[in-house]
């Protein structure tokens, strides 16, 4: 990957939502480097990567993967229902380096509001670490009852945890911003839905909540291997532009409401 691209705009970019491309034959190791050099590419500073259970790796390998990447950090998947959560969650974050919790109710077939659920979220917070939650309703999830209360409660419930909803919510965004004006621990991703409603109505919905929380919490992420990074990126500064939201705006979807989050001081 040719590092001679040019810088984007004159600001770092953080990615605050990818995964390892399960794809690549070669192992964790060879995914993440592939990631990394399309981050060189993209200009992307920092990213971070959220590691899939469902992936074909053992979480010891993708650790050491992430590790070997200047650009990555990580976020580990860790299912409520396990017996030893807690313990996995503290190996995870003490031993092996991961720097949050992510969350896939749908895909890992949980419900948030259990006791279960509750238990490792909050010893996130304990922990100083925090968790993303996946919230894109897609058809299967809305036929479940996914509903934005969900998140509130359980945001509510463990009020010491810092806790992003990805896809800020898909076409539910506004009520996600209305609840999220509520429960300062909320914060949101807009990776996937800003794309997936390309030219539709929620689109403008969505630029409309960034208003209305004054770009603030609110984390930039191109969620791939859905799509490559260089293109998520163009297309949302194109989606801004044209939309006139000005660059110190951008400034803080892109970079510096992440670096804030993680109390980076190095970018
Ligand atoms: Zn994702």
């Amino acid at each position: 990957m040719s590092k001679s691209i040019e810088p984007l705009c004159e600001f770092p970019i953080i990615d605050a939502h990818v995964h390892l491309d399960s794809r690549i034959q070669g192992g964790a190791a060879l995914a993440a480097r592939k990631l990394n050099d399309f981050m060189v590419g993209a200009g992307v500073t920092r990213a971070v990567v959220l590691h899939l259970e469902s992936q074909p790796w053992q979480v010891e390998e993708v650790a050491d993967a992430i590790a070997g990447c200047d650009r990555l950090v990580g976020f580990v998947n860790i299912h409520p229902h396990a017996p030893d959560c807690a313990k996995r969650l503290r190996h995870a974050i003490e031993t092996l380096g991961f720097i949050g919790l992510k969350l896939h109710p749908r895909l890992q077939h949980f419900d948030l509001e259990e006791e279960r659920s509750r238990n490792l979220v909050s010893l996130a917070g304990e922990m100083g670490v925090a968790v993303i939650v996946d919230a894109f309703p897609d058809g299967d999830w809305l036929a479940m009852g996914f509903s934005p209360l969900v998140f509130a409660r359980m945001a509510q419930k463990c009020q010491k945890t810092r806790i992003i909803l990805a896809h800020f919510g898909g076409h539910h965004c506004i009520d996600f911003m209305m609840i999220a004006k509520r429960i300062p621990n909320l914060y949101l991703d807009f990776s996937y839905s800003l794309l997936y409603y390309y030219d539709s109505p929620t689109v403008q919905s969505l630029l409309y909540c960034f208003r209305s929380m004054k770009y603030e919490r609110i984390f930039f992420g191109s969620d791939y291997p859905d799509r490559p990074v260089a293109d998520v990126l163009d297309a949302s500064r194109a989606i801004f532009t044209e939309c006139g939201i000005l660059p110190t705006d951008q400034r803080k979807l892109f970079y510096e409401n992440a670096r804030k989050f993680f109390q980076w001081t190095d970018i």
